[in-house]
């Protein structure tokens, strides 16, 4: 047997791997509708009503810094990308389990604010904190959250479903958090030449991050879009497909058109980008509309609409319409403002295991 690291099949590859190996158990309970591949798993409960589940990983140094992330942050964080997954699925979070893996020397103080953090968050979304389980973890902490969540089944929402015609649409802006880690790790590799040459780092050190205050908000306080799950059971919409936006615009959208079986136009003019980002990629000599397509971690809505749904979503001040679902062999393109066409595929989210 040859040797293959993880790096040379990337995060996808993987997943496709331990999904094909662990297929088999689906056999075992009647009821499991959706399995590994969309952004919950799906369980009948009842005639009418379905189970979600969702678990996400947060690990120190991969997707976290302590050195620019406050505890209370994470904590609201890593409960609110959960909720955003159910949230993905058109339904409502109900309880969570909570897991943490710490180094022994971790003050208690931290680890409380840390909690109180998950706390309030699942407050806001009417989410229990139901159980879990703590470990120690030399070298690094690991937060993991299983959020399960219901909805009828008639309502429910896939990733597959989106058909030739559909409108795609977004909600919120995108790049927003890509953006605002720039401005973190800029501020870390300064804190961090402080550091070095033996000055003692404190706060004025720091440049005055008013300016970036909606993006940093956006990396490090991301909201799950109950909201837009909210306007939808208002306004009777159930839409034909949806993901959040984890890795970004580009790789989720792919997602959605691979396990729908279509193709996807959208509009570079039309993608949703606060100026704040636009001001922050321009002064790293960046592309605005790169922290959109590849940034990651905006957890915005990703949806499609059937075309009568317009006016109902026409006035909502925070969805965008940027395009639509084409034909499978029309392909993923991405129209920029000048009017010409880019293969959307060959732009890429983040993947954690290559490079
Ligand atoms: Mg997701």
């Amino acid at each position: 047997m040859s040797f293959k690291p993880i790096s040379d099949i990337g995060e996808f590859g993987l997943i496709d791997r331990i999904a094909s190996i662990t297929a088999p158990t689906l056999e075992t309970t009647p009821g499991i509708t959706e399995g590994i591949g969309d952004d919950c798993a799906v369980y009948e409960i009842s005639r009418s009503m379905v189970q979600v589940t969702t678990t996400d990983l947060l690990v120190e140094h991969v997707h976290f810094d302590l050195l620019t992330t406050p505890l209370h942050h994470l904590g609201s964080k890593a409960i609110s990308v959960n909720v955003s997954d159910i949230c993905a699925m058109n339904a409502k979070p109900r309880y969570a389990l909570v897991s943490i893996a710490i180094p022994s020397k971790t003050s208690v103080d931290l680890v409380e604010t840390l909690y109180r953090g998950m706390s309030e968050t699942s407050r806001i979304y009417g989410l229990a904190i139901a159980g879990g389980d703590t470990s120690l973890c030399p070298g690094a902490m690991v937060i993991s959250v299983t959020v399960a969540g219901d909805i009828e089944k008639e309502n429910i929402t896939y990733r597959k479903g989106a058909e030739p015609g559909d409108m795609i649409c977004v909600s919120g802006t995108l790049g927003g958090a890509a953006a605002g880690l720039r401005v973190l790790m800029r501020e870390k590799s300064v804190m961090m030449e402080h550091i070095r040459h033996g000055e003692t780092y404190d706060k004025d050190v720091m440049s005055n991050l008013s300016d970036y205050d909606d993006a940093i908000r956006q990396q490090l306080l991301p909201s799950a879009r109950m909201d837009i799950i909210g306007f939808f059971e208002k306004e009777n919409i159930v839409p034909t497909s949806m993901i959040d936006i984890s890795d970004g615009l580009a790789s989720d959208l792919a997602h959605i058109c691979k396990r729908s079986g279509v193709g996807a136009q959208i509009e570079e003019s039309r993608i949703p980008i606060l100026s704040q980002t636009r001001h922050i990629a321009d002064e790293f000599q960046e592309d605005a509309m790169n922290y959109a397509l590849t940034g990651g971690e905006d957890y915005q809505l990703l949806f499609t609409l059937k075309p009568e749904n317009f006016s109902a979503i026409s006035s909502h001040p925070d969805i965008s319409v940027i395009g639509k679902i084409t034909p499978k062999d029309d392909g993923l393109l991405l129209r920029d403002i000048y009017g010409m066409t880019v293969d959307i595929q060959s732009l890429s989210g983040f993947d954690h295991f290559s490079g």
